[in-house]
């Protein structure tokens, strides 16, 4: 991609309207803009990140029998109605809107009621069990606050998968797996050293749930960490005898800031109850499918990142979520840079190609610094001189010299 066909344009200052560094830094860098609080629009190279972050979470989905699915946004009264969950007493974040010819309709903030509505086509016997339907779609939740970017969005990106098992043993087993799973996301994510399995409330059918907590002073929630056990209490359940039921000690337990970034919840059979989602087992009996819903946040992972992987100067993405590998900057037309740029692109290799006329060397190191692409690469006169191309690590302060056939080969192993 050539920076000078861009549409968007980095900006000289941060957003005045806005409090949370993520927002400020993507916004001033043309990844996301604002439509209001709470809610944000993806541009071009917002969209890129975003779309890593959700193939990363799609194929460990994939690889523990994840099945893609996409529902509607627009959510029926009378489904939600029979779980007890369309009362705003009983959910407080509804978003709701009248149709025209008459009856009200929800903008979903999860999909369970609709989901398991749905699987009565689909579950007869318990040959039909289990599966794992999941999604990557757009909630919208009335947040009282969001002041927090895209940490705590109005409208927001969210996978939520769900389970369906034939008991709880099966059910226990899946269970283990996506908590593996989500391990695997967030290592790639570079975010595993900073993530703590937390234990929080487990609503009506088991004693605890878990959250997937990220340690980050952007975070909202407050969690009881042991470091070297590497798990958590939610302050929300932190009493003595949760201590000791997880075998910790308190003077091992230290207060920390987290963001929650996943969850995983058994849900028993609370929602196959309420709908009547039934299947034969082998003796011909009706039994109540036991099902689980496990959320992961691509959006507000996105403005997590910016949080932890920042610095004065700008961005600092982790690479798998870098928009491009390579930001190619040419300080003078030449050339070189063109040819190194379609010698790059037929490797394959994704870059971003900062070809603006008319723009000072500052201005383009100091754009470079604030898009936090992994790696830069300077062509200029002075770089030729000296062999070739000059490369460094956004973090890095050095840069070294490498040749086109050196370049070539570090990018092709880096990739
Ligand atoms: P929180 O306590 O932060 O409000 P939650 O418990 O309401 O989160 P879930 O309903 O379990 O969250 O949603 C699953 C995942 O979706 C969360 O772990 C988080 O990553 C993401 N998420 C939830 N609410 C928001 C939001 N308002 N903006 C962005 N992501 C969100
Ligand atoms: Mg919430």
């Amino acid at each position: 991609m050539k920076q000078s066909k861009l549409f968007t344009k980095t900006q000289k200052n941060s957003p005045a309207d806005e409090e949370s560094k993520n927002a400020k830094l993507l916004i001033q860098a043309g990844y996301i803009s604002k439509e209001m609080a709470g809610v944000y629009s993806f541009l071009p190279l917002g969209l890129i990140v975003l779309e890593k972050i959700n193939k990363i979470i799609k194929e460990e989905m994939e690889k523990i029998g994840g099945q893609e699915i996409l529902m509607s946004a627009l959510q029926c009264h009378d489904v939600w109605q029979e779980s007890g969950r369309w009362d705003d007493k009983v959910v407080d974040v509804w978003f709701k809107t009248f149709l025209k010819s008459g009856g009200e309709l929800g903008l979903g903030f999860s999909h369970e009621e609709p989901l398991t509505k749905n699987m009565k086509n689909f579950i007869c016997s318990y040959k039909d069990l289990p599966f794992y339907p999941y999604q990557i779609q757009t909630k919208f939740r009335n947040e009282k606050r969001a002041k927090s970017g895209l940490m705590r969005g109005r409208e927001f990106l969210m996978k939520d998968l769900y389970s369906f098992s034939k008991d709880e043993k099966e059910h226990n087993d899946f269970y283990e797996k996506i908590s593996e799973a989500y391990f695997k996301i967030f290592e790639r994510l570079d975010l595993k050293d900073l993530t703590y399995k937390t234990f929080a409330d487990g609503g009506s059918f088991s004693k605890y749930s878990h959250e997937f907590q990220t340690e980050s002073d952007a975070g909202e929630d407050i969690v009881y960490l042991d470091r070297e056990k590497k798990i958590a209490i939610n302050q929300e359940v932190y009493t003595d005898e949760v201590i000791e039921d997880l075998g910790l000690k308190k003077e091992n337990l230290e207060k920390v800031k987290t963001a929650e970034t996943g969850n995983i919840f058994t849900l028993g059979t609370k929602f196959s109850d309420a709908l009547n989602l039934k299947y034969k087992d082998e003796k011909g009996e009706d039994k109540s499918v036991f099902m689980g819903s496990y959320g992961i946040g691509p959006s507000r992972i996105m403005g997590l990142l910016v949080e932890i992987f920042s610095d004065e100067k700008g961005i600092v993405w982790p690479k798998s979520v870098s928009p491009f590998l390579v930001h190619l900057v040419s300080l003078e037309k030449n050339e070189e840079a063109e040819k190194i740029y379609q010698k790059l692109k037929e490797n394959n290799i994704e870059v971003l190609f900062d070809d603006r006329e008319k723009i000072s060397a500052g201005e383009k190191f100091s754009d470079s610094d604030l898009l936090g692409i992994s790696y830069r690469v300077i062509v200029s006169e002075k770089s030729l001189n000296s062999g070739g191309f000059e490369v460094k690590k956004r973090e890095e302060k050095e840069a070294k010299i490498l040749s086109e056939k050196n370049l070539l080969d570090f990018f092709i192993s880096e990739k």
